[in-house]
């Protein structure tokens, strides 16, 4: 094998193209990873997941010391260091994105610095300022991820008006920041300005939040976050955005233009396929502009695969990470598999929203009969030490069978809660499963364990 011929070559090092690239170097293929940017780990590492939770958290603290030690019998005068605070977030990421690039050389990965480009079967290019390096690939798996999704009329400068990557990075609070779509991003980087003072107004096309999430908690959600000081206009198109002197101007149909400082737009992302040369192996991407893959994400060419963002399906860091080690996993042993009903969803908001399997409404319109247990944080004695009772856990179970069908939760650390949900649904279990399981106490897991037995009409402690 020549220097530059590989058995795997990955182009992409976020969470899909990094771990699949580590874990085919572990099952002994010669593989190789390009990446464009300077730092590996994607767009979650690096833009997303990592940076946007460091800052929850430290919003989170501040937000705590301000308004809430005082019921703990804490007397504290609280400032804001917000230089302090994002030089603390873009640690946490350069640490972790060193880690990365410490795994490829343990793992003997061989990382290539540069654009990588499909010429032909088997034939990718690394394009860099130092020129073309050509590589030579048994298996090549596109793992490119994506980036934010515009809208027309919306003036983007990328400062004042931007995506979630700036809203990473503002130099100063906002005193009113418009932001466009309560999905995820909307809600989490929005939270992290309410709470460093910032007047939060998000702008809806649905007449909900968090769409795809279940109504009930979707529902709880808006509530919550009202409650926080986060507004809402729901039901409404936003037309255009501009800077406008000092000022931004949103527009949006059915009301009056709104003036403020900063815009995020946060209406979904798309896969990032440009200049990918995807033409020379004919692949076509589908109209959300996806790379269509078939079993095992085999693409329509010959020895090419894709898998995460750039692919259908939730764009999640831990859905992608699942995807890259299945598939390679596949071309290493002939076996490999996604079980996409036991992937968890978490929003990282205070209170947290998790969720694994199938909501309400899908198994109403799907016609799936079930019975449902639900419990409040309220009733729950560490929900209460904590001084964090709003929310509740709801289990959906078949009618029949007991069999879990979905777990949907929004309190505190939900997001860690869904894990015991997420294991219960991969291994098939029932409702009394979880319920006739011993829950340490006091915890919040036995808001699950109290749900769980809800489900039988079982619950005791209410
Ligand atoms: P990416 O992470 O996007 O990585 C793709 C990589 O490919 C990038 O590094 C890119 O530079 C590189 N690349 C692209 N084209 C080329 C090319 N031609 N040549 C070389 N390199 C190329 N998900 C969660 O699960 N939990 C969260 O809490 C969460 N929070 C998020 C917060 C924000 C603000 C954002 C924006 C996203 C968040 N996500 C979260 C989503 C998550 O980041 C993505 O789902 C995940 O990163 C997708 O992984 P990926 O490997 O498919 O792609
Ligand atoms: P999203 O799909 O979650 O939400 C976008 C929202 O924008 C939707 O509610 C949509 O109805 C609304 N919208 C669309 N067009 C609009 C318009 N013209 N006017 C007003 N609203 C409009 O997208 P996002 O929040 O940008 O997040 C992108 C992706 O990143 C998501 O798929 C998500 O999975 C991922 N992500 C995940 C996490 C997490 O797992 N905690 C965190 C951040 C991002």
């Amino acid at each position: 094998m020549s220097e530059h011929t590989y058995d795997l070559v990955v182009i992409g090092a976020g969470p899909g193209g990094y771990t699949a690239a580590i874990r085919a170097a572990q099952l002994g293929l010669k593989t190789a990873c390009i990446e464009k940017e300077s730092a590996l780990g994607g767009t979650c590492l690096r833009v997303g997941c990592i940076p946007s939770k460091a800052l929850l958290e430290s919003s989170e603290r501040f937000h705590e010391a301000q308004h809430a030690f005082a019921e703990h019998g804490i007397k504290a005068s609280v400032e804001l260091d917000l230089p302090t605070m994002l030089a603390r977030k873009d640690g946490i990421v350069k640490g972790l994105t060193d880690g990365v690039a410490y795994l490829f050389r343990k793992n003997k990965v061989t990382r290539y610095a540069g654009t990588g480009r499909i010429d032909g079967p088997g034939q990718v290019s690394v394009v860099s300022t130092d020129g073309e390096t050509r590589l030579t690939a048994k298996n090549i798996l596109i793992a490119t991820g994506s980036n934010v999704a515009t809208l027309p009329g919306i003036e983007l400068d990328w400062d004042r008006i931007g995506g979630s990557t700036q809203a990473l990075d503002y130099q100063d609070v906002p005193g009113h920041l418009v932001v466009i779509g309560a999905g995820v991003i909307g809600l989490e980087l929005g939270s992290v300005w309410s709470r460093l003072g910032a007047r939060v107004t998000v702008l809806e096309y649905l007449d909900r939040v968090l769409a795809g999430v279940d109504a009930e908690i979707a529902k709880e959600a808006r509530k919550v976050f009202e409650k926080q000081g986060i507004e809402f206009r729901l039901g409404v198109r936003v037309t255009g955005a501009r800077v406008d002197g000092e000022q931004c101007v949103v527009e949006y149909e059915g009301g009056e233009p709104i003036t403020c400082d900063r815009v995020l737009l946060a209406v979904g992302r798309r896969p990032n396929t440009d200049g990918l040369g995807l033409e020379n192996i004919g692949i076509e991407t589908d109209r959300r502009g996806c790379i269509p893959v078939g079993a095992h994400f085999a693409t329509e060419a010959d020895g090419v695969y894709a898998i995460g963002d750039v692919i259908a399906g939730p764009m999640l860091a831990h859905k992608a990470e699942e995807e890259g080690v299945a598939c390679v996993e596949h071309i290493a042993t002939g076996y490999g598999h996604v079980n996409y009903d036991a992937i968890p969803n978490v929003v990282y908001t205070h209170p947290e929203i998790a969720s694994v399997g199938r909501t309400e409404e899908q198994l109403r319109e799907d016609g799936v009969e079930f019975r449902k247990g639900k419990f409040p944080f309220k009733a729950n004695g560490r929900a209460r030490a904590l001084n964090s009772t709003d929310g509740f856990v709801k289990i959906l179970a078949d009618a029949k069978t007991d069999r879990v069908l979905g777990v949907h939760i929004i309190g505190p650390r939900a997001g860690d809660l869904i894990a015991e949900a997420a294991v219960a649904v991969e291994f098939g279990a029932s409702a009394e499963d979880i319920a006739r399981s011993c829950h340490a106490h006091p915890t919040l897991a036995e808001v699950v364990k109290e749900a769980a037995l809800a489900v039988d009409g079982r619950t005791r402690n209410m």
